[in-house]
């Protein structure tokens, strides 16, 4: 309220990080009374005790709050907005979407550096590029150099780069630049400029193939709508050359002088794909994963935002990177798990790559060999198009995949003899072999061979998987270690089994069949250290280890052109998942894990062993391929009212005391009780799969609706209403909308 008292009261509206579903005003002192605010400057403000920094959503003329009770930015850190009118835009919608509160949201999208750091000036790094405001003629320039051979040499690499090079690109080709630099600049011939630090891209290689019919008519077809929003299946089986079609868009994009927006699964485990990016287009790239420190992140975040970096490939969180003029989204493996955030703000980042596209008016490819549900139901409602690459690139037949059946099979620690001998003869014909399992450890548990006592873990409805290397049990639900017993908890018996098999049991069975072969186990428990996993890829790459034994690591990205077997061990587990997308996943696994096989010049060959060779799945998949099987289960789907053709939301509860949480979600379904929610649908309290994980028992709520709006409707309107009930202090409780898992 503008009082006489105060003509020139201003008042903001904040986004503070706090789990209340409301914004705050605060007044502007009078040193602010001049300042220019801008939506998405970061403000310092009092909240309760604390000081917390917030985001400025707008200036406003009016507050509820009477205006002596305002309190007062405690100080306003930014000169100009930090995030662009359409990731505000994004944000906002996300907020409510997910249902997850504005201030942890607009939290969650920017970088960690900014939390901690009032100054948002990006670390600077030097770089060199031609002097174009020069007035000397080429020849002359070439005349002077040609005396000058190092000198001739580093100007003839500033000129093929758009963007110039820094020290670091510099030093990749030279090792003796900074003298011919220089030289260089005392002639004027090239610039010296401050730049954020950031990965310049030097394009060295070409494409030295032709496109194939498929892939010209897959990039054809998607820049005939490069100036409007369209969403792009681009279903390529693997090896099909998907990567070289996000290349060739890339290229039209980056010419038009626009940016290009690319996701990946994980970063980390697949370098040679930014590095196919980085050495074939000529442009600054930047880089953000977690792997990389705060400030480094922040650096490339902040080259992208201000159009320093024109391509920026990323993890998740990436989707949150502000852009002066997209062009282009690529969302690679759109299938991938990974997409989805598991905690906190919710969010899942290929959705929302595609309201991002949506907003900028611009195209979006789905890349993947196996598109998930979601996407194919939107391929059959025509929302989406899709793009077929059916062909390998390098005419490579696909690999032959077999079952093997293990009833009443002889097994050699989960490996059946048919197994182990196919293994031989690959290695025997200087193939290649990959072991996929999705079980770390040696084994999934001991138990007393004298009275049947297991090692479970205490936090957990699970057992403790056995580590024999580190002489340790742990728990994987819960991060719980202790020594593995010598002897039985119960009846003191040293008569103790190892139950099952995972990475680490294979792997040292197979060495001591294979001696003179190298086995190499590549998953997280063997490439924590720094470099290891470069390592262990390097030798899987060049073919010097010859078995390689992997999780859910190994199963995308990698290109091992000697693989000729892969065998995966164990099925039987997914196939009986009370999880809704268990099949799913199981289908996408064993086609992105065979397609690892015969990749370059020997044929490939698949191994699944399964007890149950005749389930439709299995013969679905093998008999008809991905597609029949998505499509099969779309109609699944159909039949049990699941996504994507109802629309889900869990509201899950945990709690030290079952009955805790029991009863905030009775209230929570009293609650509901009020309004009329005949479109929502409500399942439980039921106990969560697993019931007990890190001592805290969890139940949860299910709502399903056949459409999206009733039930948003439901949700915006229920979840304030449960931060008011008492029993919701006493527990942990969250909200996710279209969930990845029920569990
Ligand atoms: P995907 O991403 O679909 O698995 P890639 O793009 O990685 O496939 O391509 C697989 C391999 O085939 C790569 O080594 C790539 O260089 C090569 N390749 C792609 N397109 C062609 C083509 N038109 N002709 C020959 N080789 C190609
Ligand atoms: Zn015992
Ligand atoms: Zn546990």
């Amino acid at each position: 309220m503008i009082t006489p008292e105060m003509p020139n009261l201003r008042i903001v509206k904040v986004a503070v990080p706090c789990p209340l579903h409301k914004t705050f005003d605060y007044r502007l002192n009078t040193e602010y009374s001049n300042k220019a605010i801008e939506a998405g400057m970061r403000v310092r403000v009092p909240f309760g005790r604390q000081k917390l920094v917030g985001i400025i959503i707008e200036e406003i003329q009016h507050s509820d709050v009477p205006a002596n009770r305002l309190k007062s930015v405690i100080a306003v850190l930014d000169e100009t907005s930090l995030l662009s009118a359409d990731i505000l835009k994004l944000l906002f919608w996300a907020a409510q979407y997910y249902v997850h509160p504005l201030g942890d949201v607009l939290q969650t999208a920017l970088p960690v550096y900014l939390r901690s750091n009032d100054d948002a000036t990006p670390p600077l790094t030097d770089v060199w590029r031609i002097n174009h405001k020069q007035n000397s003629p080429q020849e002359e320039i070439q005349q002077t150099l040609k005396r000058a051979p190092k000198q001739q040499q580093v100007y003839q690499l500033l000129s093929e780069s758009k963007n110039g090079l820094d020290a670091e690109a510099l030093n990749a080709v030279t090792n003796n630049w900074r003298s011919p630099i220089k030289a260089l600049l005392e002639k004027k011939f090239i610039e010296q400029d401050v730049k954020p630090a950031v990965i310049i891209a030097n394009k060295t290689a070409i494409q030295d193939f032709s496109l194939t019919q498929e892939q010209s008519t897959a990039i054809e077809s998607i820049r005939s709508h490069s100036h409007e929003h369209s969403v792009h299946v681009l279903n390529g089986v693997t090896g099909s050359g998907k990567t070289e079609v996000y290349l060739s868009l890339c290229e039209t994009v980056l010419a038009a002088n626009q940016q290009v927006l690319i996701l990946v699964p994980e970063i980390g485990l697949t370098p040679q794909l930014t590095q196919r990016f980085r050495e074939r287009l000529n442009t600054n790239i930047v880089v953000l994963h977690s792997a990389m420190n705060d400030r480094q992140r922040y650096a490339a975040w902040h080259a992208a935002s201000t159009n320093h970096a024109q391509l920026v490939i990323g993890t998740r969180s990436t989707i949150f990177t502000p852009l002066t003029d997209l062009g282009l989204v690529i969302v690679d493996e759109e299938h991938d798990g990974s997409y989805k955030q598991q905690d906190g703000f919710r969010y899942n980042a290929r959705d929302l790559a595609i309201l991002r596209a949506k907003n900028n008016n611009a195209p979006i490819v789905l890349g993947s060999a196996t598109p998930s549900i979601e996407s194919l139901n939107n391929i059959n409602e025509q929302r989406y198009i899709v793009h077929y690459l059916k062909q390998r690139a390098n005419k490579k037949p696909m690999p032959s995949i077999k079952l093997v059946n293990l009833c009443s099979q002889k097994l050699h620690e989960g490996m059946a003899a048919t197994l182990l001998s196919a293994i031989k003869q690959h290695l025997e014909q200087q193939g290649q072999v990959l072991l996929f399992i999705n079980r770390r450890g040696f084994a999934p548990l001991l138990m007393c061979h004298d009275c049947g006592w297991t090692t479970n873990c205490l936090r957990c409805d699970a057992h403790m998987t056995f580590h024999k290397g580190r002489k340790q049990l742990h728990c994987h639900h819960c991060g719980s270690q202790r020594p593995a017993p010598e002897q039985c908890d119960e009846c003191g018996s040293t008569n103790i089994l190892a139950i099952g098999a995972g990475t680490e049991r294979i792997e040292q069975y197979l060495q001591s069949v294979f001696p003179d072969t190298q086995v190499s186990r590549i998953e997280r428990d063997t490439t924590r250290n720094k470099g290891i996993l470069e390592d262990k890829l390097e030798k899987a790459h060049s073919g010097e280890s010859g078995i390689l034994v992997g999780t859910q690591m190994l199963a995308k990205g990698h290109d091992f052109p000697n693989l000729t077997l892969v065998c995966i061990l164990d099925t039987d587990q997914a196939l009986f998942s009370a999880d809704f997308r268990a099949a799913e996943h199981l289908a996408q696994l064993i086609t992105q894990v065979s397609g690892r096989a015969g990749r370059a010049e020997k044929a490939g060959e698949v191994l699944i062993q399964t007890h149950h060779p005749e389930h439709p799945l299995l013969q679905t998949l093998l008999h008809k391929g991905y597609p029949a099987f998505a499509n099969a289960a779309l109609k699944e789907r159909q039949a049990a009212g699941l996504p994507p053709i109802r629309h889900l939301a869990l509201l899950r509860c945990e709690s030290v005391e079952s009955s805790s949480a029991q009863s905030f979600l009775d209230h929570a379904i009293e609650q509901a009780g009020l309004v009329d929610s005949k479109k929502v649908d409500l399942f439980g309290p039921l106990p969560a799969p697993m019931e007990r994980r890190a001592g805290r028992f969890r139940y949860q709520i299910m709502l399903q609706s056949d459409g999206r709006k009733p039930l948003h409707q439901f949700l915006s309107w229920w979840i304030p209403q449960l931060q008011q009930l008492a029993s919701a202090r006493k527990v942990r409780w969250s909200v996710d909308v279209d969930p990845y898992d029920t569990f």
